[in-house]
């Protein structure tokens, strides 16, 4: 059973319990984190020094991350492998081609993927680590997979033409992904500008020619 995007019911599913299974472990995990910077006594200013550096740490990696998952589901594999294809690659494709698509999507559909791709690492983080000994490991991966999951939402947003008021604002100051500046991959041969969080690493990789590079090694 599909709806007339393509958006089939099995898909709906498993987004929507990839989202909910999602929210509860990065729930379980921020907490664990903060009981433990209470035990440890740290001050408040330490405290919020560190979390600042790992936020700012973890929203550059999640843009790194998601300049290179774009870059890989852009040139390489097929739409029409089974759920990896249907689930990833369809969804970057189909972009090229319709890229207003993506702003008729629901929450679910929109978010589903990241919170999926999300699940492997944030069960291996909870499982290996532990409140008291790897609180920073535990709010780094954390804000990192928050990053990852935001992506997709950013990503929608730089594409809308009148996106909510506090979301062109963040765009405005280049917090988030900007529509100018993610306006630079949907020109074609749509080779360059793939991270879609900040956008932050957009100008330095290109600058070093870092996607090209890439592409030509693994072609
Ligand atoms: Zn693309
Ligand atoms: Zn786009």
């Amino acid at each position: 059973m599909e709806n007339s995007n393509g958006y089939a019911l099995w898909q709906k599913l498993l987004d929507t319990a990839s989202i909910a299974v999602f929210g509860v472990f990065i729930m379980l995990l921020l907490w664990s984190a903060v009981e433990s910077y209470a035990a440890a006594a740290a001050t408040v200013e330490s405290v919020g020094l560190r979390i600042t550096v790992l936020a700012l740490l973890a929203w550059v990696s999640a843009d790194f991350v998601s300049g290179l998952v774009h870059f890989l589901a852009d040139n390489f594999g097929s739409p029409q492998t089974p759920v990896f294809g249907k689930v990833f690659i369809h969804a970057f494709r189909e972009h090229h081609v319709d890229a207003k698509a993506i702003t008729r999507h629901s929450f679910i559909e929109t978010n589903g993927a990241n919170c999926l791709v999300s699940l492997p690492p944030l069960f291996y983080i909870f499982a290996t680590t532990t409140a008291t000994d790897d609180y920073w490991l535990r709010t780094y991966t954390a804000l990192f997979l928050l990053g990852i999951f935001l992506t997709n939402q950013i990503h929608k947003w730089s594409h809308m033409d009148a996106p909510p008021r506090f979301v062109s604002a963040l765009q405005d100051i280049h917090l988030i992904l900007p529509r100018a500046h993610h306006a630079v991959h949907h020109t074609a041969p749509h080779d360059k500008y793939y991270c879609i969080t900040c956008g932050w690493l957009n100008w330095p990789l290109q600058k070093l020619q870092f996607f090209q590079f890439l592409k030509k090694l693994l072609s």
